[in-house]
């Protein structure tokens, strides 16, 4: 029986979205369900919405993942976490699910590196929440930096409170990027800073990479960011983004239909799409 499903967003651009999803259908054995992309302006998201819930099921991306949560029937835990949906399951139900954290926390497994040391956090908008939150519930010791702006230190400090009010003995602080000093076991960047086509651009002084042991940038084009070829360059272990792309999609998959998938698979699925990237994705 054909299915639909898409990534609502706007503005999705080049997304790599529909090439993973179809090779994870294909890769499934499933040669009937189709995935593509639903570009819908914040101004159109309530008319549109409704429309939504007849697909299988979807991805949700920049700017309606808070959006979307109005008109689910549940959430569940992950997304709740955060307080962000990337996932729904449509059906007699239309449940909200958060998979950015199992790409994140693969990520991070397979840097070699753990959440319980001293860890820097570059940035804290929608992914960078949610990798705070996890850095707290894994026992890190958590620095923020943030752009030295008001705007962007209020939000920050909306985000330190918000912590706080999840775990009050959490060992978190805010800096700004221009202020950052300290030694740090791993660097997280979720920032835009350095992504295609501003590739070359830095969100820190490359100085601060001289006193990182791990850095996980979750920008996936280009593959290797200007930070990450700066941190491998000093001695560190740098990876980019990609791997959480496609292990939040994975995620998605076995919400939607139960399947699993063989980890060395997907190890070559990551490589895959990590060579589509820098040939045929403009980077
Ligand atoms: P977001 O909600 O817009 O948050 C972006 C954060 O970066 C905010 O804290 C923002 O702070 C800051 N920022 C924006 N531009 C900056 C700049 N030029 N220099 C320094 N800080 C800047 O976006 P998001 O959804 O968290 O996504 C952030 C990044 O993660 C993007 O590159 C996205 O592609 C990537 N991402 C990757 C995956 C994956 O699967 N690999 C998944 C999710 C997100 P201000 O308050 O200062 O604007």
């Amino acid at each position: 029986m054909e299915r639909n499903f898409a990534l609502i967003g706007y503005p999705l651009g080049h997304s790599m979205s529909p090439v993973i999803h179809d090779r994870l259908f294909q890769l499934s054995g499933d040669g009937a369900s189709r995935y593509s992309l639903v570009e819908i302006k914040p101004e159109h998201f309530r008319a549109q919405a409704p429309e939504l819930f007849k697909l299988s099921g979807f991805n949700v991306t920049i700017p309606h993942k808070l959006n979307i949560i109005k008109y689910l029937d549940g959430m569940d835990i992950s997304a709740k976490r955060y307080g962000a949906v990337n996932v729904v399951k449509c059906g007699e139900q239309n449940i909200g699910y958060n998979t950015d954290v199992d790409g994140f926390l693969r990520s991070v497994n397979s840097l070699g590196a753990n959440l319980s040391g001293r860890v820097l956090l570059l940035g804290c908008g929608g992914a960078g929440r949610m990798m705070a939150i996890e850095t707290i519930r894994h026992g890190g010791e958590l620095t923020i930096a943030v752009r030295n702006r008001p705007e962007s230190i209020e939000k920050g400090q909306n985000v330190l409170s918000n912590i706080k009010m999840l775990a009050d003995d959490a060992k978190v602080r805010l800096t700004t990027l221009d202020g950052v000093s300290g030694d740090y076991d791993l660097l997280l960047n979720s920032t835009p800073c350095g992504m295609y086509p501003h590739a070359g651009e830095m969100p820190v002084n490359p100085a601060v990479l001289e006193r990182v042991e791990f850095v996980f940038d979750a920008i996936y084009n280009p593959g290797a960011t200007e930070l990450v070829k700066t941190a491998r360059a000093n001695g560190a272990k740098a990876i980019g983004g990609m791997a959480m792309l496609v292990w939040q999609a994975v995620a998605a998959h076995e919400i939607w239909d139960g399947v699993t998938y063989d980890p060395e698979t997907i190890s070559n699925l990551i490589g895959e799409m990590e060579y589509a990237v820098e040939h045929d994705f403009g980077s």
